[in-house]
């Protein structure tokens, strides 16, 4: 039976194409793209394992091997994981299944990527990047548990198509056998290999390992050497969240942080620690410096990697963070947890608890300390996580005040595109000022151009200007800040500490025909009509009661049909 013949998707030819005919200097990448794919399908050989003991086929000695075979010009890169089934096999390297890869498609469309093909290794672009060092890959692999003749051959010339056929395989787990190319015959060299390992893939903590051929005393004849061929391990495995944050540079840092994120840029910031006492665990996490284009969707993957004693028992444990802190990646190992520990257990855990809590405050603290000493890069970071942050006063009524710290706005004071910290508001305000005002909108723009802000700019009182769809519910659950309540422009009766009482009464009894019979032809429309001390150029506006919804968020439920 002759294999048969698949096309490849057309998203994946072009990735194909771009991978076929690079040119640029970091090709090295493919080796840390497949021993990240073997070390990714080891964990999920080792995890399923715990609970099915079958699939270890009677051996749990898990490595990835390096196989560089001259003669033939091929370089194989093995691992005894879990394998892949026909059907998985096709769906996984046959279309583009993986968002790093598709994040990596959209940049291709842009222009940055096409005059600087050099940006192009920092993606995680998976799979496919084996292409641009091999002009054939096949992929031989057999799932854990599945009989040794019932493994696959997939292979493909990147001419468009790929082939599958039935395959002999006596180990689990699978073969990334790379044909390489003339100009990248390199990667048969000892010394390449172990090289990229280093560099790109040292903390994998599975033994990376490759025969190498040593010369050692001839035993027989003292004057010469004779060689012999040994396994030698390349990567030094410790895991980096173990080490001491003095063994770390910051390269090993940001390279495991696109290992565990499949991020291509570098984090913002990095939280590592250990805690002792009650609640032992590691923690290393990152704060990135991208928001990631899915972070809004529903299947959003929220929470660091779980370890329980160097297993890793789950990729994205939510138990571990507070949704509003869905930014934060990394990985947690604690030994206070049961290795068989599931999801459903972890919801109302003690030792989880406690190490959310703990995991929360460092997160906080470390924005509190960018904020402080790095108020550029707060900003910038600000930017992309700020609206999210932001959630956590709705939804943490105990650290709302710490939140608030954090939050960044526009004001009427501040330049276009500037922000202030309600801190810096208050030491602004004017002596008789009580309230912190702010105003909601679309835009700034149009939040200026609003006539509620006349009377503001007259007295010359800076007004925040809030312009996430949600600011106001978040506002009114803060209340207020520094003992000094929010009072919204758009709504109410506005003290604005002129005061002047008796005045005030007098116009009011002087106007009250008209204000009657105002009152009484726009009954239908209006509660209640009443003379104003905002207004400066315009003669009327509607204000919202003290109670009622700010109008912004009342066109909003309008909208939302309610
Ligand atoms: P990603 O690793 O981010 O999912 P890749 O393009 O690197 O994207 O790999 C695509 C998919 O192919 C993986 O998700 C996995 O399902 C499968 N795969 C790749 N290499 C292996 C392997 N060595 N063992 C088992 N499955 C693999
Ligand atoms: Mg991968």
């Amino acid at each position: 039976m002759t294999a048969q013949k698949h096309p490849f998707k057309a998203e994946v030819n072009k990735i194909l194409e771009l991978m076929i005919h690079s040119l640029y200097s970091h090709k090295d990448i493919f080796l840390r793209e497949l021993l990240s794919n073997a070390s990714d399908a080891i964990d999920k050989a080792r995890y399923q394992s715990l609970t099915d003991n079958s699939l270890l086929e009677g051996g749990d000695d898990w490595k990835i091997e390096l196989i560089a075979d001259k003669e033939a010009g091929t370089l194989t890169v093995r691992d005894n994981g879990i394998g892949m089934t026909r059907d998985e096999a096709a769906e996984a390297l046959g279309t583009i299944a993986h968002s790093g890869t598709r994040e990596f498609m959209k940049m291709l469309e842009s222009r940055e990527v096409k005059d600087n093909p050099e940006l192009i290794g920092q993606f995680g672009v998976g799979f496919y990047s084996a292409f641009m060092v091999a002009d054939q890959v096949s992929v031989l692999t057999r799932k854990a548990g599945a009989a040794a003749d019932q493994a696959l051959l997939w292979q493909s010339d990147a001419d468009g198509s790929y082939s599958m056929d039935v395959a002999d395989k006596p180990a689990r787990g699978t073969d990334v056998i790379l044909r390489l190319k003339d100009d990248a015959k390199q990667y048969l060299e000892e010394w390449e290999l172990r090289k990229i390992v280093k560099q790109y893939s040292d903390f994998i903590e599975y033994p990376i390992v490759m025969n190498v051929s040593r010369s050692k005393p001839d035993p027989d004849d003292a004057e010469k050497t004779i060689s012999e061929t040994v396994e030698e391990t390349l990567n030094s495995r410790k895991a980096i969240w173990l080490k001491d944050k003095t063994e770390i540079s910051s390269e090993e840092y940001n390279e495991f942080y696109k290992h565990i994120s499949h991020d291509f840029s570098d984090p913002a910031r990095i939280i590592h620690y250990r805690a002792e006492g009650t609640t032992e665990f590691s923690a290393l996490l990152y704060l990135p410096s991208k928001r990631p284009y899915d972070i809004f969707y529903q299947d959003y993957k929220i929470g660091p990697t779980l370890y329980v004693r160097r297993v890793q028992i789950m990729d994205h444990c939510e138990a571990m963070l507070p949704t509003w802190l869905r930014f934060v990646r990394g990985v947690v190992e604690s030994s206070d947890l049961p290795l068989n520990v599931s999801r459903e257990m972890l919801q109302d855990n003690q030792v989880v608890n406690r190490i959310k809590k703990s995991l929360t405050k460092k997160v906080l603290d470390s924005l509190a300390d960018m904020k402080k000493d790095e108020p550029e890069a707060y900003a910038t970071f600000y930017a992309e996580f700020g609206r999210i942050l932001k959630e956590g006063i709705h939804h943490d009524f105990e650290r709302r005040e710490t939140i608030a710290e954090l939050l960044l706005f526009e004001s009427t004071a501040t330049e276009v595109g500037q922000k202030t910290t309600l801190a810096e508001y208050i030491e602004r305000m004017q002596p008789e000022q009580k309230e912190i005002y702010y105003i909601t909108a679309s835009d700034r723009a149009s939040a200026e151009a609003s006539p509620y802000l006349e009377v503001f700019r007259a007295k010359n009182i800076e007004v925040l200007i809030m312009t996430d769809d949600f600011d106001d519910i978040i506002i009114s659950g803060l209340g207020a800040y520094k003992e000094k309540d929010f009072q919204s422009a758009l709504k109410g009766d506005l003290d604005l500490g002129d005061g002047d009482k008796d005045e005030k009464e007098e116009k009011k009894k002087a106007f009250s025909d008209l204000l009657g019979l105002m009152q009484d032809e726009l009954k239908d429309l209006v509660s209640e009509v009443r003379l104003s001390g905002r207004l400066k150029d315009s003669a009327v506006c509607l204000v919202a009661g003290e109670h009622d919804l700010d109008p912004k968020m009342a066109r909003m439920f309008q909208a939302m049909g309610q």
